[in-house]
C-alpha cells in the first residue's frame, strides 16, 4: 500500500517530482509520488499550483536542498562557493553538490538512498583513496577511488544496494567494479551528465534577489 502519511514521501509530493529519498521504494510502484501524484493534505487533490516567481524559485531552491540532503546554511556556502568561481554558477552549484562523498556512495550504489550514504560515510565505513573519510561533504576530485572497508563489505544494507542497483545508470564520469565495491571519479560531472531534476537558474535567481 503506497504510504501516504510517510513524511518523507510526503517532501516530494509538496514538491511535485521524485526526490529519490527512499531508496528501492523510489524506484517501485509503490512510489506514492507517482501513486498520489498532488500535493499533500486533505484539500491536496484540488489545489492548484499557482506560484509568484518568487515561490517558484523558492520551491525550486528547496527541491535541491532536499534531494541532496543538505541544510539551509549549507546550502548557502555552496551558492555562495559557486559564484566565488569561474564558469556558470548554476552549473558549479550542481557539481559541487554532485561531488560530496555521501551523493558518490549513492550515485556508485553502494547505498540505496543518499541518507543511507551518509551514515556509511558518518560510521567511517568509507575509504577515499585507502583513507578513512567520514565527512559527507567532502569533495571528491576526478582520480579519487571510493573503497568499503574490508569488513564493512559484509553489510547487509551494503550488499543489498549494490545487488538491487544493478543495472541502474551508472552516471559516465564514475566508474564501478560492484565485485570489489570499488570506484574511481572518472571526470568531474558536466552539466548534461547530471540526470538531477531541477532548474538550477531559478536558485541562482532566488539568490540574487
Ligand atoms: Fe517516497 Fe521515494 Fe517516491 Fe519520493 S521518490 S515519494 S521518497 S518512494
Amino acid at each position: 500500500m503506497a504510504n501516504e502519511g510517510n513524511p518523507v514521501c510526503k517532501r516530494c509530493r509538496r514538491e511535485g517530482v521524485k526526490l529519490f529519498l527512499k531508496g528501492d521504494k523510489c524506484y517501485s510502484r509503490k512510489c506514492p509520488a507517482e501513486t498520489r501524484a498532488f500535493p499533500p493534505g486533505q484539500h491536496g487533490h484540488n489545489m492548484q499550483r499557482k506560484l509568484s516567481d518568487y515561490g517558484t524559485q523558492l520551491r525550486e531552491k528547496q527541491k535541491m536542498r532536499r534531494i541532496y540532503g543538505v541544510l539551509e546554511r549549507q546550502f548557502r556556502n555552496y551558492m555562495k562557493e559557486a559564484t566565488r568561481r569561474q564558469g556558470v554558477t548554476g552549473d558549479t552549484l550542481l557539481m559541487l553538490l554532485e561531488c560530496r562523498l555521501d551523493n558518490i556512495v549513492y550515485r556508485l550504489s553502494l547505498a540505496s538512498s543518499r541518507a543511507q550514504a551518509r551514515q556509511f560515510v558518518n560510521h567511517g565505513h568509507i575509504l577515499v583513496n585507502g583513507k578513512r573519510v567520514d565527512i559527507p561533504s567532502y569533495q571528491v576530485k576526478a582520480g579519487d577511488v571510493i573503497t568499503v572497508k574490508d569488513d564493512s563489505k559484509k553489510m547487509a544494507p551494503m550488499a543489498e544496494a549494490v545487488k538491487s542497483s544493478a543495472g541502474r545508470n551508472l552516471p559516465a564520469w564514475l566508474g564501478f567494479d560492484a565485485e570489489a565495491f570499488k570506484g574511481e571519479v572518472l571526470a568531474m560531472p558536466k552539466r548534461d551528465e547530471i540526470d538531477t531534476d531541477v532548474q538550477e537558474s531559478l536558485i541562482v535567481e532566488y539568490y540574487s534577489r
